[in-house]
């Protein structure tokens, strides 16, 4: 009697009742109902699911736009003696749509597909807890991080180096935009990356959309060329890299190979040179202070 009080007590799903509820939550369930009512499947998977790309992908760009015409912004510029151009910004932006419309557009067309043949619903009934789905995120997020450490290392081979990551280098001093400016071989090979953790993790279309929100803001957030510790929420996850850690992957070309956390790059001391790198210049300013 008494072990069963205590296996009573041990169970996971009482400790899940202590979690908030969804603020949010009505609001949401009117919206996905409503969609669900006017919209087939294969519109909500193909053009819901491009309008979240796309509407992410930019809100998550401007910021960064806006922060190039404001003074006080520049001392959060990593590389602040490479200030944006308007030349460079629309050499990528055309690039992006490219990117965007003809290769990445055919692949979100795929969706439709992908949720038919695994039985991926789209219901509200089968709607997980934002708990689940937050859980659900964190592993899609270990996972392509994984393949992109090393996919991104192989792409740095001097072999192949010119032929496809060249591109994507192109920006020395990246800003938010550049994070989908690469050739298209590479869109593909690290965008798998993205693919693994939906094919094993789905369970409901729901994990797709956050699921690229979330990569899409911390993609941006690690090419924007601005760090700003404070108000950024990325940084409260643990072994988050962040834009000092991407941005000196562009500055030095080498190390620094994962997208997202830091500890591919600790375990196989990829990240000596960005640690020397810093040590060196904390020196230099405690000096001059
Ligand atoms: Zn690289
Ligand atoms: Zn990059």
């Amino acid at each position: 009697m008494e072990n069963e009080t205590v296996a009573q007590f041990l169970r996971p799903e009482q400790f899940l009742e202590y979690l908030p509820e969804n603020p949010i939550k009505e609001q949401f369930a009117e919206a996905w109902t409503y969609m669900n009512k006017h919209y087939t499947k294969f519109q909500i998977a193909t053009w819901g699911s491009l309008i979240v790309h796309e509407l992410v992908y930019f809100a998550a760009c401007l910021p960064g736009i806006l922060f190039q015409f404001m003074p006080f912004m520049r001392r959060f510029k990593i590389q602040e003696n490479r200030p944006e151009t308007f030349d460079g910004q629309w050499k990528c932006f055309k690039l992006l749509m490219f990117n965007h419309f003809c290769i990445q557009l055919p692949l979100i067309a795929g969706t439709y597909v992908f949720t038919e043949f695994f039985n991926i619903p789209y219901g509200w009934e089968e709607m997980p807890t934002w708990y689940n789905l937050a859980l659900r995120v964190f592993g899609c997020a270990v996972i392509e991080d994984t393949w992109h450490y090393f996919l991104h290392s192989a792409l740095h081979d001097k072999r192949i180096y010119k032929h496809i990551h060249k591109v994507h280098h192109h920006y020395q001093s990246p800003f938010g935009m550049t994070a989908e400016y690469a050739h298209p071989l590479e869109t593909l090979i690290l965008g798998m990356g993205f693919f693994i953790g939906i094919l094993l993790l789905a369970n409901h279309l729901i994990l797709l959309w956050a699921w690229v929100t979330v990569r899409l803001f911390e993609t941006i957030d690690v090419h924007s060329g601005y760090d700003i510790p404070y108000l950024n929420v990325f940084h409260l996850i643990p072994f988050y890299g962040g834009a000092k850690f991407h941005d000196f992957h562009h500055y030095n070309f080498t190390g620094n190979y994962s997208s997202t956390f830091t500890w591919w790059d600790k375990i196989f001391g990829t990240d000596r040179q960005f640690k020397e790198y810093y040590t060196k210049l904390e020196g230099k300013k405690s000096k001059s202070q």
